[in-house]
């Protein structure tokens, strides 16, 4: 049975890129994160839209699970199938299919990558941008959308899930759909003023349709760009230089964030990005934003000196910035974080619960706000490192992560890119009519439930 369906999807594909073979497998029942590996049987990249649908429609008939792909990057196993059966690497879906430049967008495949957009780009529109998360260069643009990802624009522009113009998806039962003005029209413009079909596909974690393209929005980059950066101690201070900031809504990006090695990084610092197009504009955003923390100079100072002045601006400065540097304190190559959504207010109580969290896992704490579009809410990550050849500082990790999770949900927030616990978390908390309401989309979308099954499991 096996080898007739792995010959069935050479049909498909072609011999080349298919696989069954245990060493090619071993790379897809796991991820970088801290979750144990788990079962998957065969490995598909398709090509073309094409392709796609036919692997779908044989899923169909054999009963047979499938989990989209994009780099396995989430950290929180998302592509590691819950129930064995294929994982569809979509890397050879990588046409950068159209820039327009008037309407600032970019058409994609679902394979493309982060970098290679921004090559692209840099290449042949060098003055148009797109918010581009911290993640490894290898990240897809598509997998970044398809579980609300935060990019360096999201402060200013918004959510990476809020920058989509349109898609195209093959759904469960293998029709080809479009959504957004590409349904009815050339151009891919825009997500209004039709029904919003895209909330079927966002946030549910290739349970619902595999996208294989993608429209964007894109942005202009500004000729001037720099980072103000503060240190404070007072943590109850965060909400209200939010509040401030937002209030004149003129930053690029910000973070917020604190480690315990080395020992200067033990403060509060508060990164502002500033750009701007002429230097009079930079220079007076400048002015504004300091004019801020100027204001709370009892409990905030400019960071203009050693040592933290150039790890900081070093991690930083680029876009994107550097976030690799969090994840190898235990010098075992293992890092896992969990992101909370959560609600301005709460902060104080999320910062230092953390802290209380990880020092209870004996681990080293790591934590990062970034702030979410005009200051309404931040995504605070709570990093964990581990040194992946000790099982028992795995365990460790894990059981932090999961202290977390309880702990974003009791405070009100929401748990991001949520592994299977988390997940679990989260329905268990969820009203019943919208755990209905979810169950009833997928059924109706996935009679056979085959989408990357034990996800968003509401029933
Ligand atoms: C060091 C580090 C820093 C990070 N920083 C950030 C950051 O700043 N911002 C941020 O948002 N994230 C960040 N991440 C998390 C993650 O790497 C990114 O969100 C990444 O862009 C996810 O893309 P991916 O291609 O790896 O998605 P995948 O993990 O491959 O997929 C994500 C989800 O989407 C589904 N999926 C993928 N492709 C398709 C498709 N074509 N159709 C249907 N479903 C699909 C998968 O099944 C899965 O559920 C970071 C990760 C690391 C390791």
């Amino acid at each position: 049975m096996k080898e007739e369906l792995l010959s069935q999807l050479a049909k498909i594909v072609g011999q080349d890129y298919v696989s069954n073979r245990p060493e090619e497998l071993y790379l897809y029942s796991r991820d970088p994160g801290a979750q144990k590996p788990r079962r998957v049987d065969y490995v598909v990249m398709p090509k073309t839209v094409a392709e796609v649908q036919k692997i779908v429609m044989l899923a169909n008939q054999e009963k047979i699970a499938i989990t989209p792909m994009g780099a396995g990057l989430t950290l929180s196993a998302l592509t590691v199938p819950l129930k064995g059966g294929i994982v569809l690497d979509m890397k050879r879906m990588d046409r950068i299919i159209e820039v327009n430049e008037a309407s600032r967008y970019a058409v994609i495949e679902a394979g493309v990558t982060q970098a290679a957009l921004r090559a692209y780009l840099e290449k042949n529109y060098p003055h148009l941008q797109h918010s581009t998360p911290e993640s490894p260069p290898t990240a897809t643009i598509v997998g970044n959308i398809l579980i609300h990802g935060h990019g360096h624009l999201t402060p200013r522009y918004g959510v990476n899930s809020q920058m989509v113009n349109g898609m195209e998806v093959v759904l469960p039962t293998g029709e080809v759909c479009k959504l957004g003005s590409c349904s009815v029209s050339p151009q891919w413009f825009s997500r209004d003023p039709l029904p919003d079909l895209m909330g079927l596909f966002l946030g549910w974690l290739g349970t619902t349709g595999i996208v294989t393209k993608l429209s964007i929005q894109l942005f202009p980059k500004p000729s001037f760009r720099d980072l103000l950066i503060f240190s404070s101690d007072s943590v109850e201070l965060i909400p209200e230089i939010i509040s401030e900031l937002s209030q004149i809504n003129l930053l690029e990006n910000c973070f917020i964030i604190t480690q315990e090695k080395p020992k200067w990084a033990q403060h509060i610092f508060y990164i502002v990005v500033i750009s701007g197009e002429s230097e009079e504009e930079f220079e007076t955003k400048k002015e504004l934003h300091n004019r801020i923390f100027q204001k709370h100079q009892d409990k905030v100072a400019p960071v203009n000196e050693e040592p933290a002045i150039t790890p900081l601006r070093e991690r930083f400065l680029g876009v994107p910035p550097f976030a690799a540097t969090a994840a190898d304190f235990r010098k075992g190559g293992g890092f896992e974080y969990t992101g909370a959504i959560l609600p301005i207010e709460v902060i104080p109580q999320a910062w230092q619960s953390g802290i209380e969290i990880a020092h209870k896992h004996e681990l080293l704490y790591q934590l990062g706000i970034q702030l979410l579009p005009n200051g309404h809410s931040v995504m605070l990550a709570y990093s964990y490192p581990f040194n992946r050849a000790d099982e028992e500082d795995f365990e460790r990790a894990r059981k932090a992560l999961d202290d977390t999770n309880k702990l974003t949900l009791e405070l009100g927030g929401v748990v991001w890119k949520p592994e299977l616990t988390a997940q679990k978390l989260i329905l268990e908390k969820m009203d019943a009519n919208t755990r209905g309401l979810m169950d009833r989309i997928k059924k109706t979308l996935d009679p056979n439930g085959i989408l990357n099954p034990g996800n968003w499991e509401v029933s």
